[in-house]
């Protein structure tokens, strides 16, 4: 395939990627409700959309990528009752919402770098959108497609559904989910205030002890969970714009409902193309609190998890992750990670061989036709796996010609340095300085623990044991023996 091409979920099709705007691309990513620390499945979706957005840049596009963070609205069980996810936490916490927030935002941004995901180009927060949010809301109503009830104004779906497609995107039909509606217990507090059990809140009514709540022209309350992302998109993107991004398990009701919404304010279904990627589960079983099988982000990165044979590093889990295709399941494993880190290492050893190849007077293999092979993966619905497959290719190639087995001329050694640089490196995101990182501690920590020696064989005690003191407040352990001193982190 010669030009990209994206599976649209919306239309269940491959589809050629051409944006809106030549030379530009506006994309859209459900980003975290930030709640609780970064654990495995808030990981995949990042890296996922990271690599979709360098290589559309290495296309020559540029990029607005915006990810939202939300902080108020979703409430616990994804549905329209029920407490504030944060405003649950915050009281837990014995904390303000904010801080809730504000301490899992940085967490989440931590986690990001960490992983090499680049960062959005604008994080909006819901709550700094409570103005563009009542705005949609009232154009929704004033088209007849949303109405007030006891102070909370909810999307009427079968006023909507008269004239526009309800459940496309998640292939839900209207009729069965009435009919599923009709079942469940209307008793449960709120559901008198709707229309229909499908209606779903733009609006929420605050009770006095609600800590988040703004005015609003029906009162004092909150906005629902999904209009958020109508009223940010459309800000930051426009009416219509070319990708909106995330999990599979937001096609219902979140990305539903923003399309909804879209449609009723603006005409238009927001996104050209829907791009969902798959769920982590772990070790064949789906992650739940019930099973306890919930890994947290910096459990893996340290090893400290009942579930964990040992650690793994942030770029161990970004080709585990890359080495299965986006839209498919992703089993995690210590024995699959394992396998990815011994993957990971050969191509970094072999990026890191190319540079002392031998040089030949003529070549007997091309290089280029891998770097087509990469494109033509990637160009098939962002196929890292097929990618990676061919970066093992290119890593033989260096091997048999650092054992002389295979003869590569000046063109093709830099045609395989480039390669690794610009689809290892450049549009997979996988850094290599970790190691180097390490190699720059080891030489200064020596150095350090020389100065202490040479202090302390000086009698310059005041020197030796400020060093010491000041290693151990930066979480160093300084171990002294006969040979002399040994640390650890
Ligand atoms: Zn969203």
């Amino acid at each position: 395939m010669s030009a990209l091409h994206i599976y649209n979920t919306y239309t269940r099709q491959n589809e050629r990627f051409e944006p809106l705007h030549k030379h530009h691309v506006g994309m859209y990513v459900c980003g975290p409700t930030v709640y609780g620390p970064p654990h495995l499945g808030h990981v995949r979706g990042p890296v996922v959309f990271d690599v979709l957005r360098r290589y559309l840049e290495f296309q020559g596009y540029k990029v607005r990528h915006v990810r939202n963070i939300t902080d108020v609205g979703h409430l616990v069980g994804d549905g329209d009752e029920g407490e504030d996810k944060l405003s649950k936490q915050a009281r837990l916490e014995q904390v303000e919402p904010m801080e809730v927030a504000q301490t899992y935002t940085v967490a989440y941004n931590e986690m990001s770098r960490q992983m090499n995901v680049l960062p959005p180009g604008i994080e909006p927060r819901a709550s700094g959108h409570i103005i563009e949010q009542i705005e949609m809301i009232q154009s929704i109503v004033d088209a007849g497609l949303a109405y007030e009830s006891n102070g909370s104004v909810y999307f009427d779906v079968l006023a909507y559904a008269q004239n526009h497609e309800y459940g496309k995107l998640s292939g839900r039909i209207l009729e069965d989910l009435m009919a599923g509606a009709g079942n469940e217990s209307r008793e449960l507090e709120g559901q008198d205030e709707k229309r229909n059990p499908n209606d779903f809140a733009l609006w929420k009514k605050a009770m006095p002890e609600h800590i988040m709540q703004w005015a609003s022209p029906w009162g004092k309350g909150y906005p629902g969970w999904h209009i958020e992302c109508s009223a940010m998109s459309r800000k930051y993107l426009g009416d219509v714009f070319d990708i909106h991004g995330g999990g599979m398990d937001l096609l219902f009701p979140h990305h539903e409902s923003e399309i909804a919404q879209s449609s009723a304010c603006t005409g238009h279904n927001p996104a050209r193309y829907w791009v969902h990627h798959n769920m982590i589960t772990i070790n064949g079983q789906k992650m739940a609190k019930s099973l306890n099988n919930g890994i947290r982000v910096d459990e893996l990165f340290s090893g400290n998890h009942p579930l964990l044979e040992r650690s793994y590093s942030p770029m161990t889990l970004r080709f585990f992750i890359l080495q299965a295709h986006y839209r498919g399941t992703l089993d995690f494993s210590n024995e699959a990670l394992q396998a990815s880190e011994k993957g990971l290492q050969r191509l970094t050893n072999a990026a890191e061989q190319v540079l002392k190849l031998p040089i030949s007077e003529n070549t007997e293999y091309i290089v280029s036709d891998i770097i087509k092979s990469c494109q033509r993966s990637m160009n098939d619905d962002i196929n890292t796996p097929q990618v990676i497959a061919h970066l093992f290719e290119a890593a033989r190639v260096c091997n048999s010609a650092a054992d002389g087995k295979l003869k590569l001329d000046r063109a093709n050694v830099d045609a395989l340095n480039n390669l690794f640089n610009t689809w290892l490196y450049g549009i997979l995101g996988i850094q290599a300085e970790e190691k180097h990182h390490g190699a720059a501690l080891d030489g200064v920590m020596e150095m350090l623990l020389t100065m202490r020696a040479e202090a302390k064989a000086a009698k310059n005690y005041g020197l030796s044991d400020e060093i010491r003191n000041k290693l151990t407040a930066l979480g160093f352990n300084i171990k002294d023996g006969k040979d002399g001193s040994s640390w650890n982190l």
